[in-house]
C-alpha cells in the first residue's frame, strides 16, 4: 500500500520553512501544493517544516490522502471502507431534518439520534452520483445501490426513506434512500491513528468519553470486524471523526465486506471510493 498525500500550504509560511524546489506555487503565488509519497524526501520536508512550525494553521491550508493499493492487497483485504467524497448541501437539518440532542455525548456532540426520515431540498439529489453525502454526513445512496446492496444481504433496516421538497411540501424520493447508522458497530483496533493532521501525535478532536476518536483518521482503519461484517454486508465503526460545529456533527466510517465491495464495484458507482481495511483477529475473551 502506497501514500500519496496532497497537502496545501500557506506559500508566506512554506517560503520560509521548505526549499523552493519542493511542490509548486499556486496562482497568485499564495498557495503551494506538494504531492508526495510517504516517506519521500518532499513529504519529509513537509514533516520538518511542520515540526518547525507550532502554530498549525500558518502553514497547513488543508491535506488529503488516497491510498493505493496493488491487485494482491486487494484481493487479500476481507473488508473495505466506503468512503463518499460526493458531498451535497444543504444539510437534512435544515430542511427540517430532526435529532435528538438528548442523546449525544455533552463533551463532543457525537450521536445524537436522528428522529424520523431525512428532509432534503431536490439540489442535494442533483446530478448522477450514486453515493453521496451532506455536509452533516447524511449518507443518500442511490435506488441502484440499494438494490445492489440488499441482493448480497444488507437487511432492508438500514435504509430509510428521503423526503424531497417540491412545490411547497415534501414527497417520497423514488430515486433515493438513506444509508442508516445502526448497530452493532464494528470495533476500531487502537492501532489506528486519529489527529487533525498526518504530523499530529497529540490525537487532536479525541473526546476523553472516547466515542469521538479524533478530528481525521490518520492511519489506514484497523479493525476487529469478527463475524459483523461477513454477516452484515455492511456496518458503521463504534468511534467517530470530526467535531460538532453549527450543522457539521462527528460522523462514523463505512464498513463493507467483500461481497458487497465485489458487487459495487462491478456496478461502477460512483461518488465514492474504497480503502482496504486491516482485519485484526478477535481475540476471545477467555484468552484476553
Ligand atoms: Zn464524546
Amino acid at each position: 500500500m502506497r501514500e500519496v498525500y496532497d497537502f496545501r500550504l500557506f506559500e508566506d509560511a512554506a517560503r520560509r520553512l521548505l526549499p523552493n524546489h519542493v511542490g509548486n506555487v499556486l496562482g497568485v503565488g499564495s498557495a503551494r501544493r506538494v504531492v508526495a509519497e510517504r516517506g519521500s524526501p518532499d513529504y519529509q520536508a513537509v514533516e520538518a517544516a511542520m515540526r518547525k512550525e507550532t502554530r498549525r494553521r500558518t502553514l497547513l491550508a488543508s491535506w488529503h490522502v488516497r491510498r493505493r493499493y496493488t491487485a494482491a492487497e486487494v484481493a487479500a483485504a476481507r473488508c473495505f471502507l466506503l468512503l463518499p467524497w460526493k458531498v451535497v448541501e444543504p444539510a437534512g437539518e435544515e430542511c427540517g431534518t430532526q435529532y435528538d440532542a438528548a442523546t449525544a455525548c455533552p463533551t463532543c456532540g457525537a450521536g445524537a439520534a436522528q428522529r424520523g426520515d431525512l428532509f432534503i431540498r431536490g439540489r442535494a439529489l442533483r446530478g448522477d452520483a450514486d453515493i453521496r453525502q451532506t455536509i452533516a454526513n447524511e449518507v443518500i445512496l442511490s435506488s441502484r445501490v440499494r438494490d445492489a446492496l440488499m441482493a448480497v444481504g444488507v437487511r432492508s433496516s438500514m435504509f430509510g426513506a428521503v423526503f424531497v421538497r417540491a412545490r411547497g411540501g415534501f414527497s417520497s424520493s423514488t430515486t433515493h434512500v438513506q444509508l442508516l447508522d445502526r448497530p452493532p458497530y464494528v470495533p476500531v483496533d487502537g492501532a489506528t491513528r486519529f489527529g487533525d493532521h498526518p504530523f499530529d501525535e497529540r490525537n487532536a478532536g479525541r473526546c476523553p468519553a472516547g466515542d469521538t476518536a479524533g478530528l481525521n483518521v490518520l492511519s489506514e482503519v484497523a479493525l476487529r470486524t469478527g463475524q459483523t461484517v461477513d454477516e452484515r454486508g455492511l456496518a458503521f465503526t463504534d468511534v467517530f471523526c470530526g467535531r460538532r460545529a453549527g450543522l457539521l456533527r462527528p460522523s462514523r466510517h463505512i464498513v463493507i465486506s467483500r461481497p458487497v465491495y465485489e458487487a459495487l464495484v462491478r456496478l461502477r458507482i460512483t461518488g465514492c471510493s474504497f480503502e482496504a481495511v486491516r482485519d485484526v483477529p478477535l481475540i476471545p475473551s477467555h484468552l484476553g
